[in-house]
């Protein structure tokens, strides 16, 4: 961890570049999580990774060695320079400078298979993984470095569900991999993070009349917390609580039951309750 602090902030002074902390700039300077980070990509010669945010390059690096091409999207201009030093003219490294959300991730490995490798910046966490799982052709594999709590919230079971759970669980199953302490991290930021790994399923993992309306129901379920569902989705399908009664008697499941308690399954037979209303 020394080493590796110590020439990060050697390549930062000789840039003169001072960390923006809007951009979540906090690089992760410990070898050990950073090969934890690859490992968990599990990655072969023939994969092509797409990485958000290289920073100065440390877990670009290590990523090139491992896959046959990554390409890495950086929107901090201020770090191309330093980022043209570290990584030389690496041949299998291509780095383009931009906002994420506002690329289209396929497009930018050629509409071929890709996975996603990631210290995010946690200010875009939801966002991009978002933007990522309902891409058009939407990533097979993500690795992602993210506040620690937010993992937890992503693999969370009934009833510890949350609008975020159900989101990323209806499109990959989540795995947490292994937890990073905050100190790992040049600066440290106030909080611990973990690794994660959504792998995106082969088939939905419910039968739902179109995602549309999957989520229409989840977010209005999610919508007024810790209510009991037959008023959440009363109010928020806009059909008043009688009908909320009988749309949830025809999915089999309990009114009086709260949003987190649903499984993935549960709330698709709401769904198709609702469709079929
Ligand atoms: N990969 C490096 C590491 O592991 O040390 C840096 C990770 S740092 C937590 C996040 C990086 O994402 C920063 O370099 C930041 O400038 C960049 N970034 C912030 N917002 C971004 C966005 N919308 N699109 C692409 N990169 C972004």
């Amino acid at each position: 961890m020394g080493n590796e602090a110590l020439r990060l902030g050697e390549v930062l002074r000789r840039h003169d570049l001072h960390l923006k902390k809007g951009l979540g700039q906090n690089f992760l300077a410990d070898p050990v999580h950073l090969d934890r980070i690859v490992a968990a990509a599990d990655l072969a010669p023939e994969d092509i990774v797409l990485e958000i945010g290289p920073g100065v390059g440390t877990l670009t690096q290590r990523l090139a060695q491992q896959a046959g091409r990554v390409v890495a999207v950086e929107l901090d201009a201020a770090l191309l320079p330093v980022l043209a030093e570290t990584l030389g003219d690496s041949p299998n490294i291509k780095v383009i400078q931009g906002d994420i959300l506002q690329l289209d991730p396929a497009s930018l490995t050629n509409e071929d298979p890709y996975k996603v490798v990631a210290n995010l910046p946690y200010y875009i966490t939801s966002a991009a993984i978002r933007h990522l799982l309902t891409a058009d052709l939407p990533p097979e594999l993500v690795v992602l470095t993210i506040q620690r709590e937010v993992a937890q919230r992503i693999v969370a079971h009934p009833p510890g569900m949350s609008l975020l759970a159900v989101s990323v669980q209806f499109y990959a199953e989540p795995k947490l991999i292994a937890r990073i302490p905050a100190g790992a991290f040049y600066p440290p930021p106030k909080v611990d993070s973990a690794i994660i790994r959504l792998r995106k399923w082969a088939t939905p993992p419910v039968d739902v009349p179109s995602e549309d309306l999957f989520f229409e129901v989840v977010r209005a379920g999610f919508g007024q917390r810790r209510k009991q569902l037959r008023n959440s989705l009363g109010s928020g399908l806009g059909i008043g609580s009688a009908a909320s009664d009988r749309l949830l008697a025809a999915a089999g499941v309990e009114s009086t039951r709260r949003a987190e308690t649903l499984t993935l399954e549960e709330w698709a037979a709401i769904a198709r309750a609702f469709q079929d209303a």
